[in-house]
């Protein structure tokens, strides 16, 4: 299986950002490919050794494990001491009632990655064997990728930086090694996911089908029926039930016009902004006084403080960020819809930018749930959440699930059924 020729010939790739069909050579080690029309990364550097990705995938599957062996920071103000664990800063937000906040966030720092990493384990130890093809590695290898925009763990340090530096001149804060190892762990997972080239380890997992016939590239997949499966990559033609060849995946009809499903996340995500403006997203207690704080109050204090750096943080955070994204998806949305196909390239760039940067929106909520559960001294000081944390998380989350149900073939101007996506 070590042996199918997998490197020997060209490749038929047709790209999910624009619907461009091409040929990929075969790429040497290191190598990536682009699409010529889009510059979507078709194909990731070639990986060809399997032993490397899994290293390091278990290096940082055992500093994970680390996280949860020690204290992550300790707190003392005036005699009055506390030290959280990781876990702790989960612990604080369902104890304020706020049981899916803890979820989210023990999901997007450690629960995702860790599955995401002892799935990686096994399917490299797979391919490495040269064992693939049953079911269940094809299952588990078409369910990774998309879980790659959820992970949050570098978010996550930012948000403790940014809360360690809001409360250093109010208290004594110390950092334990369970910091330490969340902070190598969140840098070996980003060094892992640039270790990973899908496209020979699925290779290695399943037989690339024989190409249809006919394929011309240089045009879209739509004039050709063809449409790509969103777990392999392999394009095929669009048969009647939709199924990829290679994975077995089903192909995501969605039965609605995908700029409407856009569309609705986007009013969704400007109408749960209210709130999570209007309401504080935590509250203050010092000296027995209780103090609550919006997102703008916050910003606003810190700037009273002097702390201007944290306050630009956060202001880009969770102001500047969000409502640009639910502005640029918006005009993206009427640029696809009325045909405004003037610069493709330029708007291309725009949604990647947005893409990008929707996540870092999470840090405020890391934030508030860091000082939760840090910052408990009982009357003396303690910081709790408030509604707009949940508000603005539902934000931040929406509006990435609208970036990626955005069909980026619409900026393109290429005619083809919206509904076949
Ligand atoms: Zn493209
Ligand atoms: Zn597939």
């Amino acid at each position: 299986m070590n042996a199918r020729p997998y490197a020997s010939a060209d490749r038929i790739a047709l790209c999910r950002e624009c619907d461009w069909v091409m040929r990929v050579p075969p790429r040497a080690e290191g190598e990536s490919a682009h699409c010529p029309r889009c510059h979507h990364h078709v194909a990731a550097p070639a990986q060809r050794d399997m032993q490397r990705p899994l290293a390091w995938a278990l290096s940082t599957l055992i500093m994970l494990g680390l996280v949860f062996a020690f204290d992550f920071l300790s707190f003392s103000t005036q005699g009055i001491g506390h030290t959280m664990s990781f876990v702790d800063a989960a612990g604080a937000l369902a104890g304020y009632a706020y049981p899916s906040l803890a979820t989210l966030l023990l999901l997007t720092t450690v629960g995702l990655p860790g599955a995401y990493l002892l799935a990686l384990v096994y399917l490299c130890a797979v391919a490495a064997r040269g064992e693939g093809g049953h079911r269940l590695v094809i299952q588990l290898a078409r369910r990774l990728k998309p879980l790659e925009p959820w992970m949050m763990s570098d978010v996550f340090i930012v948000g403790v930086l940014v809360s360690l530096i809001k409360i250093v001149t109010l208290a004594d804060v110390h950092i334990g090694l369970s910091f330490v190892a969340f902070c190598v762990y969140a840098l070996l997972l980003l060094r892992t996911l640039t270790l990973v080239d899908w496209s020979s380890l699925w290779d290695r997992l399943a037989p690339v089908p024989a190409a249809a016939p006919a394929i011309q590239t240089g045009r879209t997949g739509a004039s050709q029926q063809l449409v790509v499966c969103r777990g392999c990559d392999t394009p095929f033609r669009a048969n009647r039930r939709h199924h990829c060849p290679r994975c077995g995946r089903r192909h995501a009809h969605y039965g609605v016009d995908r700029l409407q499903l856009t569309w609705a996340l986007l009013v969704t995500a400007t109408i749960l902004y209210i709130p999570a403006n209007l309401y504080p997203i935590m509250s203050t207690t010092s000296l027995g006084s209780t103090e609550p704080q919006t997102i703008i109050g916050g910003v606003l204090h810190l700037v009273h403080t002097g702390s201007w750096p944290i306050a630009l943080v956060i202001f880009v955070a969770s102001v500047v960020v969000p409502i640009s994204k639910i502005v640029a998806l918006g005009w993206l949305c009427l640029a696809a819809r009325h045909g405004w196909h003037d610069d493709s390239q330029a708007q291309m760039r725009l949604y990647r930018v947005t893409e990008k940067l929707g996540r870092w929106s999470m840090i405020d909520v890391f934030v508030v749930a860091v000082l939760a559960a840090l910052v408990q001294a009982g009357a003396l000081m303690a910081i709790e959440p408030g509604p707009a944390a949940l508000a603005f998380a539902a934000v931040v989350v929406v509006t990435m699930v609208a970036a990626l149900t955005f069909d980026t073939r619409r900026l393109w101007g290429d005619t083809f059924n919206a509904d076949s996506a």
